[in-house]
């Protein structure tokens, strides 16, 4: 049995029909993958580049800003065997997960950040990618004129949600998870969020796959994935979700999950207003 399950982020969805039909697509992309008999791992990469290349998503293409305007991404993958891969702030790359990948299958590290990711992207064939979406820069005009924020008192700024994720189980019961984000609008530049740390945004072993999305410093200290997989050793991807975003409520954290347990059960669950999500099980789709 293979499922595929992905989300487009939790917080204000400020763009909900093209998230809709965003979600459909990279469902399509990641499905055949799995219909075709390719891996877990293969369907996640590219339900999650689709994504990137999206503008209505936060990664890649429509990466929210920094405090200066810069364009800066965090990705990761993992597999149910204990391989992973990640980037932290890489810039003027289109699609982080693709190097996260490779950092997980050509080096003999976890993270690459900054200018070293760059430097590691270059050497295995990336081209430079400079994109900034009006709508990426609106948001941050935006954020520096209203000046206040919830989740980062002390910039005293604003900010939405929105990072993207995935999780396959394939024919040959493997499972992976891959996340990549543009951040959080109007964070320092520098700023490392859980997408890019094991545990946090991303997690995977024999029982399950989770993928995080909301405010990455909460994230990082409950290391929500890893607290969501451990749990699916004992209950259901749904239940896990659920005891895990018991945690989140009660610090008033704003973080969405989705999981996937090696049964091929799915958990979803969101503390935010809304998150956008689907799944394709049995061959059937199921949107938010
Ligand atoms: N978790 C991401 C971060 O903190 C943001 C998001 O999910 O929208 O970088």
């Amino acid at each position: 049995m293979a499922v595929l399950i992905i989300d487009g982020g939790a917080g204000a969805l400020l763009y909900e029909a093209e998230h809709r039909h965003g979600i459909y697509d990279a469902l399509q992309v990641g499905w055949k993958v799995l219909t075709r008999g390719g891996s877990a791992l293969n369907a996640v990469s590219k339900a999650i580049t689709n994504m990137e290349d999206n503008p209505s998503f936060n990664c890649g293409t429509g990466s929210v800003l920094t405090i200066d305007g810069k364009v800066e991404m965090d990705a990761s993958v993992m597999t149910e065997d204990g391989k992973y891969g990640a980037v932290g702030a890489i810039r003027q790359i289109k699609n982080p997960i693709l190097v996260a990948r490779k950092v997980m299958e050509q080096t003999d590290h976890l993270l690459l950040v900054g200018d070293g990711s760059i430097k590691f992207a270059r050497l295995m064939g990336f081209k430079k990618y400079e994109k900034i979406t009006k709508r990426s820069k609106d948001r941050l005009a935006k954020l520096k004129k209203e000046g206040k924020s919830d989740y980062f008192p002390k910039l005293k700024k604003y900010m939405k949600l929105g990072t993207v994720g995935a999780i396959a189980l394939d024919n040959k019961k493997r499972i992976a998870v891959a996340t990549s984000t543009g951040g959080i609008n109007g964070r320092l530049s520098g700023r490392v969020g859980d997408s890019a740390i094991l545990g946090a945004g991303t997690y995977a072993d024999e029982n399950g796959g989770a993928t995080a999305t909301g405010h990455g410093e909460l994230i990082m200290k409950l290391f929500l994935s890893k607290l969501v997989v451990d749990l699916m050793k004992k209950y259901s991807a749904q239940k896990a979700v659920d005891i895990a975003l018991k945690q989140v409520r009660s610090q008033k954290g704003l973080c969405g999950i989705i999981a996937l347990d090696k049964k091929g059960n799915v958990g979803i669950g969101y503390t935010p207003k809304s998150m956008s999500w689907g799944y394709i099980k049995d061959g059937k789709v199921n949107i938010f």
